[in-house]
């Protein structure tokens, strides 16, 4: 016997869950490709993604989940034997530097841990030795999914800028885009990529890669590129087809459309950024009301990802914890990623929440409260007053 027979939710950091309004733009008939309707549409896609990503620099589309943007970023900016620089915070940092090494770049990396973001004054230490600017690119993530930290990016910025370093800053924002600010001229990020799935609300398929000036350079200087993920023909064909190196992806286009109907022109961008800052804290105020071996991986709560939050719980606690929720409950939860503690339990001892995108009050509450139910069923000690404080938290929200 299960409690789960109702709508169910997916709380994991991605895919996250799409909204109705989504599936049903996705839900018709194909398209002419060649005139009409797509084009001008597709047309507008491109300019409020933009918007999201608060650039009036290029955009390239690619029929892709993330790691397809991860190499359409490097083999764009970056030849066999250049190095790039990693800045490690977690599983996916890592995992975008090990792709450089297989695609024959080399690589260094200063490993910050995945209990805390990206030290500036490390990174300066680091660049300062490069005095020959061996060093073409810096990787690194705005949110490490895993370890649910966010970084700095206009802190690393900085320090690129005073050191006049000529590296390409490269940012991940798959799962901060729409959720966590990110201001890709202000802070005068190069490259930036990211994909439909997490913040945008739309089914995996499609990745995005946002480039500068800089970044197009490096483009036009390379001997070869490889013509499917060249970013030139994406960026600017003056014949749609070319944009996608093929057919478009047409429903998801009209997935993304409505997506960015509601985040870009009924919501707003900012009001957005504001939504998920006060859910994201009603989470970390019901995590901290468990207490006990209930935690949050991140202490810092201005370090914290406002698209997902990374919790550890006393051993294999977690893993009884998401069976629960969702054989029980109908919530799904996100399993612990890359970040496994000492011990025979590793990751069975860390879930996640994921809170990106199409989340509002019932919705975070109902996750919240499955876990709450799911703790008491488990007669796991912890703290009272979980759902309380995280109301008591959503209250405050203000714009
Ligand atoms: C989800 C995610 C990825 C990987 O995206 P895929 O679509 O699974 O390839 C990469 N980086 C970050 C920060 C992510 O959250």
């Amino acid at each position: 016997m299960s409690l789960k027979y109702g709508h169910t939710l997916l709380s994991i950091p991605g895919p996250s869950m799409v909204p109705n309004r989504v599936l049903n733009a996705m839900h018709r008939p194909s398209p002419n490709i060649y005139e009409g309707e797509l084009l001008d549409m597709t047309d507008t896609v491109f300019r409020d993604l933009k918007a999201v990503a608060r650039t009036k620099k290029k955009l390239a589309m690619y029929i892709t989940n993330g790691h397809g943007a991860w190499e359409a970023a490097l083999v764009n900016t970056m030849s066999e034997g250049d190095t790039v620089l990693v800045l490690e915070t977690g599983h996916f940092s890592r995992a975008w530097g090990d792709m450089a090494i297989a695609l024959g770049l080399n690589i260094e990396n200063i490993n910050f841990g995945t209990t805390s973001d990206v030290d500036p004054n490390i990174l300066e230490e680091r660049l300062r030795a490069d005095r020959q600017g061996q060093i073409k690119g810096v990787l690194m993530v705005q949110t490490d999914t895993a370890s649910s930290v966010k970084n700095d990016v206009a802190a690393v910025k900085q320090v690129l800028e005073l050191l006049g370093h000529q590296a390409l800053l490269m940012v991940d924002c798959i799962a901060s885009l729409g959720c966590d600010r990110f201001e890709m001229d202000e802070w005068g990020v190069d490259v930036m990529v990211a994909a439909s799935q997490k913040g945008l609300m739309t089914p995996t398929g499609i990745s995005l890669v946002f480039f500068g000036e800089n970044a197009s350079r490096r483009r036009d200087n390379l001997e070869r590129i490889s013509p499917y993920w060249d970013w030139k023909p994406r960026s600017d064909a003056e014949y749609f087809y070319r944009n996608f190196c093929g057919t478009a992806p047409t429903h998801h286009l009209f997935g993304l459309r409505e997506a960015l109907n509601i985040l870009v022109l009924e919501e707003g961008i900012e009001n957005a950024w504001n939504r998920h800052g006060t859910i994201a804290s009603a989470v970390w105020a019901a995590v901290d009301a468990w207490g006990e071996d209930i935690r949050l991986n991140i202490v810092d709560p201005n370090k914290r990802s406002c698209a997902v939050t990374t919790v550890h719980t006393g051993a294999g606690v977690a893993k009884r914890l998401r069976h629960w929720c969702e054989e029980e409950a109908g919530v799904t939860l996100g399993i612990g990623l890359g970040l496994a503690p000492p011990g025979p339990e590793g990751l069975d001892s860390i879930f996640r929440i994921g809170h990106m995108g199409h989340v509002n009050v019932p919705m975070i509450i109902g996750t919240l409260g499955a876990i709450d139910a799911g703790l008491k069923s488990l007669k796991v000690r912890g703290g009272s007053g979980a759902l309380d404080a995280a109301t008591t938290a959503l209250s405050r929200h203000c714009l």
